[in-house]
């Protein structure tokens, strides 16, 4: 495949200031985890206009783009990435009116529950700490202690590449279920969203986020870079930590990743850990788990070599 050129774009950008455009930037540097090699080009629309009318122009054409928001659960290509990374940092506008938070798709999870406590607004707190964006969060359908990003949804505005239609989505149309959904399935794009809350004493709320994040600090490896949980649950109830580790995977390593012993769901990277790296150990850690207690985990963590284009309306 081709390495996408400005060329092809120049024209579309120059009636965009709106658009940062970036060239050959390292995905490691775009990436929880901190590996990946250059993509060819890296572009942030500063708002949700500007964000829809790239979609629009990049839906139209050939070279290959992904929408990406904290790059928490990705693994970057060792090879780079030829397309178009399409960042939605400045997609950032966050409002509360009455009990409603409406959120752009690359406001940090951190900063909405934060707003929302200062509102007096319960509901997002379990989530607090998960590394992610909102757009992100419904793609994945994120959780933790047993609540998920969907959870209080009212609805999402998403953007269909196959056809450029922007719609208003209520979560029953989502098909929202673990670590997955509608929006990944259907490769639809998070615009906005916008959760319904329940008033709280601000107090209180700070509290729980407060003893929700001590709990993380004390379970997982946060000073090393991470993709997260590598692995889905097999089942509810079941954490995946707990069964690689009593597989005796703690501690494995290959090349510059290995598997955390704080948390054996996680595969850290010790330094100059690569794609390939992770790929290898992640199949250790499968083939041993299910040699011992016959479990198949399945990845929870994206390699962003494997995702498929979005569908595009050339096709
Ligand atoms: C230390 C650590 C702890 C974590 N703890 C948890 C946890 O407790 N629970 C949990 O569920 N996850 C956890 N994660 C994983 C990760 O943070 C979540 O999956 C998060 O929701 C990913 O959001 P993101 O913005 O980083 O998405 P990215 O990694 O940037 O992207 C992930 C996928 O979402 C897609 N995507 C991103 N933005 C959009 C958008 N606007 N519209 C459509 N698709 C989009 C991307 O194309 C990609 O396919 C953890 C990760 C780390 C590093």
């Amino acid at each position: 495949m081709e390495r996408a050129s400005l060329s092809f774009l120049s024209t579309f950008l120059s009636d965009e200031p709106c658009i940062a455009v970036r060239q050959n930037v390292p995905i490691s540097m775009l990436t929880g985890i901190r590996i990946g090699g250059n993509a060819a080009l890296v572009l942030s629309p500063r708002d949700g206009g500007c964000l829809i009318r790239l979609l629009d122009f990049l839906s139209r054409g050939e070279v290959p783009y992904r929408v990406i928001g904290n790059g928490t659960n990705l693994v970057g290509p060792d090879a780079g990435y030829p397309g178009v990374l399409v960042l939605t940092a400045g997609i950032d506008r966050l409002s509360v009116t009455g009990t409603t938070l409406v959120a752009g798709a690359g406001v940090p999870l951190g900063r909405a529950i934060r707003r929302a406590m200062e509102a007096g607004l319960s509901g997002l707190e379990e989530l607090y700490g998960i590394p992610g964006t909102i757009g992100g969060a419904l793609y994945m359908n994120a959780g933790a202690f047993g609540h998920t990003a969907s959870e209080r949804l009212r609805h999402a505005t998403v953007y269909r590449p196959a056809s450029g239609e922007v719609t208003v989505k209520i979560p029953s149309s989502l098909a929202f279920g673990y670590r997955t959904g509608a929006i990944q399935r259907a490769g639809l794009i998070v615009l906005s969203a916008a959760f319904t809350l329940t008033p709280d004493d601000p107090e209180k709320i700070a509290r729980r986020m407060g003893e929700v994040l001590a709990k993380r600090r004390a379970t997982q490896p946060l000073d090393l870079p991470s993709a997260g949980s590598v692995f889905r649950r097999p089942a509810p109830d079941v954490p995946v930590g707990r069964i690689v580790s009593d597989a005796g995977c703690a501690g494995m390593r290959e090349g510059g990743a290995a598997v955390s012993d704080l948390h054996a769901g996680f595969i850290v990277n010790l330094g100059g850990a690569t794609e390939r790296d992770v790929r290898a150990l992640a199949d250790r850690v499968r083939a041993r788990v299910r040699e011992q207690n016959g479990i198949l985990l399945e990845p929870e963590i994206e390699y962003l070599s494997d995702l498929g284009a979005y569908q595009t309306q050339t096709e």
